[in-house]
């Protein structure tokens, strides 16, 4: 690479075989119209389709692209993150590769990057194509994550948005391993927009998000930006404990001044049971921030390289 492109445009892509053709040409259609240059990279999160193939045939017709390839699935977070660490624009856009971020849109967070802005977030003011499970569930996903996160992260808002370098070089310097992307860039902090656009629907091909692991990322999100649910165990505590005191008293107060003695070992079981139950939970809960913990400790690195195209260094050296 002889100079610093203006803008790395980063596509993460698991078994998008039928999609990433059309993607290619729509996203290299618009950017000719970004003047500075570009690089757009794609990155191969271990599909099991003939995606890398076709990702390696674009490389080689276009010298705009790079390709990295992992070596397995590492999921879309960290897909995003070795693009982002691979970027050497003076910006860069996170793109899905399935065209429901439309790719014009890219030129108008250009256009106020360019007014000084260091994060422009495409805010999704309508989807189409989407089960209204997926829609509901997310509208009440992102405001109670808000609720509980330290910093404000901006409701309806995915991945698709333009980041600064200044922002991209803090972001390198987070290596959290449980990564929620965007939760990160609001941490960032810097001068953040919010672009309002219509997330189309995928233009073939299935959501590589099934129910688990949109729970999964649910949970990343909130338990990377919030300790509420550890403090949860105090606050239920608490209160549970002041039912107990009430029940001593009340129990008391019906030895010494009636001759009706509580009976029955229904409301015993019920406590019993209901206690049981809470401290479940919420072992379960100080289990989810220990795994994280454990998962942190090891230090691994966040995703391993399986292959890289079209970055001028020399080909790998080969597999036996
Ligand atoms: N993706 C990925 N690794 C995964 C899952 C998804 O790189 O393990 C990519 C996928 O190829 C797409 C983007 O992440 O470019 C968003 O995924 P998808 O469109 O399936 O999610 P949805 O839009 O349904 O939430
Ligand atoms: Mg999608």
């Amino acid at each position: 690479m002889d100079s610093r492109p203006l803008l790395s445009v980063i596509v993460p892509c698991f078994n998008e075989q039928e999609v990433i053709e059309e993607t290619h040409k729509r996203l290299s259609e618009t950017l000719t119209q970004v003047q500075g240059g570009v690089e757009i990279i794609y990155v191969n999160d271990g599909s099991r389709d003939r995606t890398v193939e076709l990702l390696f045939a674009i490389q080689a017709r276009d010298p705009t692209v790079r390709v990295i390839s992992l070596s397995r699935n590492f999921g879309h977070q960290l897909a995003v993150t070795a693009g982002m660490d691979a970027a050497a624009g003076e910006a860069a856009v996170l793109i899905d590769a399935d065209l429901q971020d439309p790719p014009a849109v890219i030129l108008e967070m250009v256009e106020l990057w360019r007014q000084g802005y260091d994060v422009v977030y495409g805010t999704r003011s309508e989807r189409e194509g989407e089960t209204s499970f997926k829609r509901v569930s997310a509208k009440y996903f992102y405001r109670i994550l808000n609720m509980l996160s330290e910093v404000p992260i901006p409701l309806d808002t995915g991945d698709f948005r333009l980041v600064s370098r200044q922002v991209l070089e803090t972001m390198k310097s987070m290596r959290e391993y449980d990564r929620f992307v965007r939760g990160m860039v609001s941490w960032v902090g810097y001068r953040q927009i919010a672009l309002p656009y219509k997330r189309a629907p995928r233009f073939a091909g299935v959501s590589k998000y099934p129910f688990w692991k949109m729970v999964r990322f649910a949970g990343d999100g909130i338990l990377s930006f919030s300790i509420v649910p550890l403090r949860l165990a105090t606050w239920i505590g608490v209160v549970t404990a002041g039912l107990g005191f009430l029940g001593i008293f009340y129990a008391l107060v019906l030895r010494l001044f009636t001759s009706n003695w509580v009976s029955g070992w229904t409301l015993l079981f019920i406590a019993i049971v209901l206690m049981g139950g809470i401290q479940l939970v919420m072992l379960g809960v100080l289990g989810e921030y220990i795994g994280r913990l454990y998962r942190a400790s090891k230090n691994r690195p966040l995703y391993v390289v399986g292959d890289r195209r079209g970055f001028g260094d020399p080909p790998p050296p080969p597999r036996r």
